[in-house]
């Protein structure tokens, strides 16, 4: 997080951009733009097709020469760079990623993705190696000799994203890089760039129009004919969240700030976006639900595995084996026992969540229902039964928020409630609420 003594990497002020100053379709696109963007942020530019964030992102990039005003990269006005400097900044500085990929279809993907390392002049094993690692790390070394059309969209995109990184350079943009993706596609690519944010410690400018992504970013820029009309910085929001809350027990017992932000925003949203909202918290909640106390690294380590067993890109094997193995093997070598604990209850949780059906509202509450019963331990009549399935319903369709959930496992029966103590309750809770975001994350 930028701090009062970072200075930021990329600074505009005051910016405009005129198309066709002085002729009779003279349209201005943007206006008086300022903005300060600080290394290591995820920003991203939302705002409504045509309102210029595109032309903004390629103003920050140095594509486009703005009207008037300046863009401060590194503390050095891009427009000013002599054509040398402005290759060389291309090449190393910035990474781009488009909506419509932009691989050149007569060449191989290895081909594809080596070309930015042509271009500065390395060696071609070089080239070949690094290239094989970036392929590797976004799971799409089998295609390396293939060519673009042989690929789906999403793979498309990842083979975009690993040509980006070729040089390695410290900023990635991205104009709207899955505007052209199905949702499990978005939502692949979408954790890709999160990944690159946080693990490689990228600063990463996206461009969107669509709300589901807003919680990727830690700075989010509305725009709007052609000005930024509000800067949003995450850590207020996450504040505003906290101080908001009543409910202290369950901010702390029961889910995380990011979490209850977005289940407060449940039924704007389609599963499948809800999915890939909570895809980035959704691993270390399961984590810090079933594990005990081990050192922050080592659950780090854990839950950026975990996060790729839940996008599919890893299976529960791999990361059993993780976390089983020796040090020097890679491992983490936890305890066995503790091991198998957290393995089965991993399999539990994806397999009740695979027998999840929206179409089936009331056979998957039951189903819910039965599982916590018996993961619990808990001893339920037949009537108990019923009634816990029928609240687990109403909160799978949103019809009851968390708190009324909790509220009702623990009010008395005869006000209607199931009179269970506050402690079972918030267990239950909890479990359904897991079960919820396994569901929606798949
Ligand atoms: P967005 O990416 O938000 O959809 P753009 O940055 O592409 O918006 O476009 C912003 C505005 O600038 C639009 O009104 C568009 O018509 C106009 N515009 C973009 N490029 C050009 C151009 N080359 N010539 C004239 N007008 C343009
Ligand atoms: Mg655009």
């Amino acid at each position: 997080m930028p701090t009062e003594s970072t200075s930021p990497s990329i600074e505009v002020r005051g910016l405009n951009m005129v198309y066709n100053q002085g002729k009779s379709n003279e349209s201005k696109s943007l206006t008086d733009i300022n903005l300060k963007i600080y290394p290591r942020e995820y920003v991203i530019i939302f705002g409504p097709s045509g309102c210029g964030k595109s032309t903004l992102l390629y103003a920050l990039a140095g594509f486009q020469k703005p009207t008037s005003g300046e863009v401060i990269v590194d503390g050095q006005d891009i427009n000013q760079f002599d054509k040398k400097e402005k290759v060389e900044f291309h090449r190393r500085k910035i990474g781009m990623v488009f909506q419509s990929f932009f691989l050149i279809p007569t060449l191989k993907i290895m081909d594809n993705i080596c070309l930015p390392k042509l271009f500065v002049g390395e060696g071609a094993s070089e080239r070949e190696k690094r290239g094989k690692e970036v392929l590797q790390r976004f799971g799409i070394i089998e295609h390396a000799e293939k060519f673009p059309a042989e690929l789906s969209g999403g793979q498309k995109q990842r083979v975009a994203i690993a040509r980006a990184l070729m040089n390695n350079p410290d900023i990635i943009i991205a104009d709207e890089p899955v505007g052209n993706l199905d949702s499990k596609a978005s939502f692949n690519v979408m954790s890709i760039l999160r990944e690159l944010n946080e693990m490689d410690k990228k600063t990463i400018i996206l461009v969107t129009h669509d709300p589901a992504h807003l919680s990727f970013g830690n700075k989010i820029v509305y725009m709007s004919d052609g000005k930024i009309v509000k800067t949003e910085e995450v850590i207020e929001r996450k504040k505003a969240v906290l101080e908001g809350e009543e409910e202290t027990t369950i901010k702390k017992e029961m889910l995380s700030p990011e979490i209850q932000m977005l289940m407060r925003s449940f039924q704007n949203f389609s599963p499948s976006q809800l999915g890939m909202l909570l895809f980035p918290f959704k691993a270390q909640e399961f984590l810090s639900h079933i594990l005990f106390s081990v050192p922050e690294e080592q659950i780090d380590v854990a839950r950026n595995k975990l996060q790729e067993v839940l996008s599919g890109r890893v299976t529960v094997d791999q990361f059993e084996k993780l976390l089983d193995q020796e040090e020097k093997k890679g491992g983490l070598n936890w305890d066995r026992r503790i091991v198998n604990k957290i393995i089965k209850r991993l399999k539990d949780i994806l397999e009740i969540s695979k027998k999840m059906d929206n179409t089936k509202p009331e056979d998957t509450a039951l189903i819910i229902a039965k599982y916590i019963i018996n993961i619990l331990k808990l001893q339920f009549t037949e009537d108990q039964i019923v009634h816990l399935s029928q609240l687990a319903r109403l909160r799978i369709e949103n019809k009851l928020s968390i708190i009324d959930l909790k509220k009702n496992l623990d009010r008395p029966l005869s006000e209607r409630g199931m009179g269970l103590d506050k402690r079972t309750a918030n267990k239950i809770a909890r479990e359904i609420e897991i079960l919820m975001l396994a569901k929606f994350a798949m």
